[in-house]
């Protein structure tokens, strides 16, 4: 009774710490069809059934609801989302709820030169691509077997069709440093904003502790070779204008967690709720959308993931067994 109670009260999606929950992170797919080496095992993962797996039907049925309460950007992830057949009509359905002001995706860029003019006709505002190297043997060991030159033309076709494009970096120290600069001038070249992700040690995605560098360090290298200007910190990244044009940004979960500007909740395909990417606490939503229960019940639920939000990254407080919690299907 209580605890209904403080749910109620924490309405428009605010979290227990005043946090306002405004970004929707749904990973549409637990399918992927590379297997980065800080992401996935080369064997890949046990997938679920499709049947088991939120329909687009029930993903947008809660987007509507989560947007009615509060939620104004969706990014889609996975896994892969652009391996699921259907996104199409998805993000033409999310783009007719009111309210929504940005619809994102993220991607590996595989299938982006061929999907790129249906995703802008769709409505899809912007696309995030990871890069992790511009090297071609590189780029296929980083991923197990990815074709660099296809995420190449992936790219350039997002900026033709008039994309805003964004390139996620991962950087694990001895492998990608010496590509950051080439990935710098890269971004210059095309007005694209590049950010450096420290790698986070979560489960079965080949966490060495070697591997892990602060990005502080990139950024004095970087500080070296470029004049950096301060642009602000948009939440996530800590944000720099390079000198001759340019923006760079580092996104720092590990070694300055952007805890106290949170402003995520995700959906995960199998239909669970998480809280927090650095916890394995999940609510199960899927019954309550499978069975068409009411928009109240599953605003409740909504609250309750919301209400359930740690202050404090949990692995990094030690709280939370980094083993137990995966990224690769709950999608970054
Ligand atoms: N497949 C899509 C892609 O690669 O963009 C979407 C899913 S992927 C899990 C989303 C983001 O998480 C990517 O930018 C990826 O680089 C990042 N990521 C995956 N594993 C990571 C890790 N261990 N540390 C930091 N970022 C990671
Ligand atoms: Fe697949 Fe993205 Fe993970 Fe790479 S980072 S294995 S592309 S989900």
């Amino acid at each position: 009774m209580q605890k209904t109670q403080i749910f109620q009260k924490s309405s428009a999606l605010s979290d227990r710490f005043g946090r306002r929950i405004d970004y929707l992170r749904i990973s549409i797919t637990d399918r992927c069809n590379l297997r980065c080496i800080y992401c996935m095992p080369p064997e890949g993962i046990e997938l679920f059934e499709k049947n088991q797996i939120l329909t687009f039907e029930e993903m947008e049925r809660f987007s509507r609801i989560a947007v009615n309460l509060g939620v104004r950007k969706i990014k889609l992830t996975g896994g892969e989302p652009l391996v699921r057949k259907g996104i199409m009509r998805f993000i033409a359905s999310l783009k007719e709820i009111d309210g929504l002001d940005d619809l994102s995706l993220t991607t590996n860029g595989i299938f982006l030169e061929d999907l790129a003019d249906d995703l802008k006709a769709s409505g899809l505002n912007r696309v995030n691509v990871s890069l992790d190297s511009l090297d071609n043997k590189r780029y296929g060991e980083m991923t197990r077997g990815g074709d660099l030159s296809r995420v190449l033309r992936g790219i350039n076709k997002a900026l033709e069709v008039g994309f805003i494009v964004k390139i996620n970096t991962v950087v694990l120290d001895g492998l990608i440093e010496r590509e950051i600069l080439k990935l710098i001038e890269f971004g210059k070249e095309r007005n694209i904003e590049v950010r450096f992700i420290e790698f986070m040690p979560l489960c079965g995605n080949g966490w060495k502790r070697n591997y892990f560098i602060p990005l502080v360090d990139t950024k004095k290298k970087i500080g070296q070779r470029y004049k950096l200007t301060p642009l602000g910190n948009n939440g996530v990244a800590d944000r720099y204008g390079i000198d001759g044009g340019g923006i760079i940004g580092f996104i720092t979960p590990v070694s300055e967690p952007f805890c106290s500007h949170c402003s995520r909740l995700r959906l995960i395909a199998r239909g669970t709720l998480r809280p927090c990417l650095f916890s394995s606490l999940e609510i199960n939503i899927f019954p309550l959308l499978r069975n068409q229960a009411s928009h109240e019940e599953i605003e409740k639920f909504i609250q309750k993931a919301v209400y359930m939000k740690p202050e404090w990254n949990p692995v990094l407080r030690g709280v939370e067994d980094p083993k137990k919690v995966f990224i690769r299907n709950i999608g970054g």
